[in-house]
């Protein structure tokens, strides 16, 4: 176990806030809380900050969120800068490009970034004033009206005013103070793998795409030096595995993916082999209420909209903001802001849910014919009239979601009382 312990955590007459799970959420709520006048910690159970994974978007309110919190221009100098996309047949041979008028227009100042790039942004913001204990995890939680004693697995006993549960889509926090996540957990069709391959199989600034019915591939290289990655989709019913073992997803992933052709089998030979192995269902997490007295969920752990939805990254920074935001204004009193919090956010991530549950079903088409028309469509999307309109209703239909919620501008208080 590992802890960071700045004198600027030293706050003794403030109220505290434990957060689980140092993610994307975690560390940009730590953000606004700190800014609020608490003294704030984060536990995470990894030994030291994840800085791997894939790439994420940063889209509509959340570029607004980023910029409030004053780490856009990081994020935009950490941008992965996709120019291009193609799709390959079984051979090698391209079949369809899209050119970067097309494929790389950025609408609004929206981006994408590595997640791990991201992660590194949010933490590096808060480091100076937010206490982060690496190496461990909340083992029980009593909330006795005034506060939530709290033991860990590894670490001492305390108490806090709040705890919040940004421990993502398998919350331990939402296990501990909501029971089992079967009750809120639903499998929308699909599974994604993510892992880092090697960079010949994958060309720089380009999302090279293969498909074969039900399953889909990608291959890229974004700028900056994070390495080629790949990440793999196939529909499937709810399969039965541990989220935890990582020999037994890479089989379900090589079951999956046998007999498809382009460059498939070298990608999976690199699955084997990286530490930065990711595997899981695309699934919703749906809850009646994202709090229980004064324990709080936030991000993938309230509301999961799998990825997707391209959007979960975005509603933990919204999230992060709106519910430290209406903790201010309320004071400090845990129950009429996580109300607000709900309030606020529930239209923003409802929408959210739905099109990433639209989206799955047309991510991989289901046979070679629909792949074939796939293949013609895009093909001649850059030849036609009418692509700007076709793009921009594209746009548009993602922006209607990035853009469902208006953040409110709240103030920072003289004093939230402990
Ligand atoms: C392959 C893939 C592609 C994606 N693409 C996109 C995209 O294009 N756009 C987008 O917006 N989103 C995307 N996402 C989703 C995005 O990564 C998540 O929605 C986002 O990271 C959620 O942030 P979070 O802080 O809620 O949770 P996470 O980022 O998952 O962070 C949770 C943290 O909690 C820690 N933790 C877990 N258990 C414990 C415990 N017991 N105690 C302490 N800590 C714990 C974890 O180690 C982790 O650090 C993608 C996800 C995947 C897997």
């Amino acid at each position: 176990m590992t802890s960071t312990t700045p004198h600027a955590h030293h706050r003794p007459h403030h109220p505290r806030a434990l957060i689980s799970g140092a993610g994307i959420g975690g560390p940009a709520l730590a953000y606004w809380l700190h800014r609020y006048g608490y003294a704030v910690t984060v536990v995470e159970r990894a030994p030291a900050l994840r800085t791997g994974g894939y790439k994420v978007d940063i889209r509509g309110v959340a570029v607004e969120a980023a910029e409030r919190m004053g780490v856009l221009a990081d994020i935009r100098r950490a941008s992965t800068d996709m120019r291009t996309g193609a799709y390959v047949n079984g051979g090698g041979r391209r079949v369809a490009t899209l050119p970067a008028d097309i494929f790389g227009a950025r609408v609004d100042g929206d981006d994408e970034i590595m997640r791990g790039d991201l992660t590194r942004i949010l933490y590096e913001r808060t480091l100076g004033d937010v206490e982060y204990v690496f190496g461990d995890s909340i083992s029980s939680l009593a909330d006795d009206g005034t506060g939530v004693d709290v033991t860990f697995e590894r670490g001492t006993p305390r108490r806090f005013d709040l705890v919040v549960g940004a421990d993502g889509l398998h919350s331990n926090v939402r296990r501990l103070a909501f029971g089992d996540e079967s009750r809120y957990l639903r499998h929308i069709g699909a599974y994604i793998s993510s892992f880092s391959v090697p960079d010949e199989l994958a060309s720089a600034r380009e999302e090279l795409y293969h498909m074969a019915p039900g399953r889909l591939v990608c291959a890229y290289r974004a700028a900056g030096d994070s390495g080629a990655k790949a990440w793999l989709s196939f529909r499937s019913p709810r399969l039965d595995f541990d989220h935890r073992d990582a020999a037994a997803q890479r089989k379900l992933l090589a079951e999956a993916f046998e007999g498809v052709g382009w460059q498939v089998p070298r990608l999976l030979d690199a699955s084997r082999t990286d530490d930065d192995f990711y595997f899981d269902g695309l699934h919703l997490i749906e809850m009646a209420r994202w709090s229980h007295g004064r324990v709080v969920l936030l991000g993938d752990a309230a509301h999961c909209a799998s990825p997707a939805s391209g959007q979960g990254t975005g509603m933990a920074l919204v999230g992060a903001y709106v519910l430290a935001g209406e903790l201010a204004a309320a004071g400090g009193d845990p129950r009429t802001a996580f109300a607000r919090y709900e309030a606020e956010m529930r239209p923003y991530v409802t929408v959210n849910q739905r099109m990433a549950e639209k989206f799955v079903p047309q991510m991989t088409p289901g046979s070679w014919g629909a792949i074939r028309f796939r293949h013609v469509m895009m093909r001649m999307l850059p030849h036609m009239p009418w692509k700007n309109y076709v793009v921009k209703k594209l746009a548009e239909d993602v922006q209607r979601c990035a853009k469902a919620i208006t953040l409110k501008p709240y103030a920072v208080p003289a004093r939230i009382p402990a």
